[in-house]
């Protein structure tokens, strides 16, 4: 038995089986590589969902970490400390925003946006006490919790978990009539991720966010736009909102934001939105710690000088140059996306994602099926294009094979 068999035995055995992991014990990681507890190498072409844009152990959020963990890492909000007041103006400036709520994980901050909406819309729109409606899109991603499985249309993630929470609208993602019929006086916001990432990277049609600017503005509607996967760099610039144009009400944040190191979420938007909430009336212990900061903080200012945002357009158009000429070869019926980030539509006659997926590990690149017979590519925005071409030799090859 290798040793990566001997520990995924042991994962297994006390583990909950909520997830089916491909066979890969990962023990070191650099960039966009990691190396498995046998010593093989794989290229890392998921990128934890994107949590990992800047790469496993990015030196200077490494280093960030570390300085932190030499002064102070845990305050709770009961106290102040020295990084809160240059983290959220700094990340409310990355957003062309006002004001910050920090969580930790994508699904609080989701929650947090859900709650933001309701409290904006009894006090400030005027919504009738317990009236409050949001609108979310079909095969939408937003996170595990009661209530936001409460209005996903996946099956595998929302059965047996009822009583489900009511208040929530479900309207096809990417029709804009169907979004106009949807909105009523009660609806506080429109909740959307701007390209779907769980669905299998879906792009809606051009146009419809900007549709959706302009109507949840009409109509006094927070537009809230969940880039937890889609934002901080990964389709080419700091948000897929920006594609068109699109400033939204309120952005919601994760996974890149803790630079792969740490859990770091937030819900970003204007005083007059955020500025609902008094003590006491939300909050989180871990929410805006030190670590999460520094880290954070850190992110921000790589961010800032575009030089990620600019890999990841020029390296995703050549991605999907290269992708573009697998389409019609046979096995690949379709592939979406923008920047580096990509859906591939597998002819399920050439085996399922999983499979495709599983023989990739074998050649030495990691990626996740999604839905079926779609897998999903997102390298680490720091991969070189040398090696970028020879993760796609690799699915070319798996493909012909
Ligand atoms: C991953 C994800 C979430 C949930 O984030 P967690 O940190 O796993 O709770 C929410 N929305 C989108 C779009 C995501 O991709």
């Amino acid at each position: 038995m290798s040793t990566s068999e001997r520990l995924i035995a042991a994962s297994e055995a006390r583990s909950a089986h909520n997830y089916h992991p491909l066979p890969v014990v990962v023990a070191a990681a650099e960039g966009a590589w990691v190396t498995d507890a046998d010593g093989r190498r794989y290229l890392d072409m998921l990128a934890g969902y994107s949590a990992l844009n800047f790469g496993h152990r990015n030196q200077r959020l490494i280093d960030a970490a570390k300085a932190q963990l030499d002064r102070v890492t845990l305050t709770s909000r009961a106290f102040y400390h020295d990084r809160f007041g240059d983290f959220c103006e700094q990340l409310a400036e990355l957003c062309g925003m006002e004001m910050v709520l920090p969580m930790n994980t994508g699904a609080e901050a989701v929650e947090t946006a859900v709650k933001t909406a309701r409290k904006w819309g009894y006090r400030s729109k005027g919504v009738p006490d317990g009236q409050a409606k949001i609108i979310v899109a079909d095969n939408n991603f937003h996170g595990r919790t009661t209530t936001i499985v409460s209005f996903s249309t996946d099956a595998e993630a929302r059965a047996d978990y009822g009583p489900y929470t009511p208040g929530f609208e479900i309207v096809p993602f990417g029709d804009l009539a169907a979004l106009d019929a949807a909105v009523d006086d009660n609806t506080v916001a429109v909740l959307m991720e701007p390209i779907q990432g769980e669905a299998g990277v879906l792009v809606p049609p051009s146009g419809y966010l900007a549709g959706v600017r302009e109507l949840t503005r009409s109509r006094n509607v927070l537009m809230i736009a969940d880039e937890i996967q889609s934002g901080l760099g990964r389709t080419g610039a700091t948000f897929a909102c920006e594609h068109e144009g699109v400033h939204p009400d309120m952005y919601v944040l994760g996974k890149a934001l803790g630079g792969g190191v740490v859990p770091v979420s937030a819900v970003v938007s204007s005083r007059d939105v955020l500025g609902v909430f008094k003590p006491g009336e939300h909050g989180s212990t871990f929410g805006g710690n030190p670590l999460a900061c520094a880290v954070a903080l850190e992110v921000i200012a790589m961010l800032r000088t575009g030089e990620y945002q600019q890999r990841a357009k020029e390296l995703g158009e050549h991605l999907h140059h290269e992708l573009g000429v697998f389409v019609g070869g046979g096995a690949v019926r379709e592939v979406r996306g923008r920047g580096l980030w990509a859906g591939v539509d597998i002819d399920p006659a050439h085996g399922s994602g999983r499979e495709l997926s599983e023989k990739l590990m074998d050649r030495g690149v990691l990626v996740k099926d999604t839905h079926g017979s779609t897998i999903r590519i997102a390298p680490p925005l720091v991969v070189t294009k040398e090696d970028l071409d020879w993760g796609l030799e690799q699915l070319d090859a798996v493909l012909r094979g």
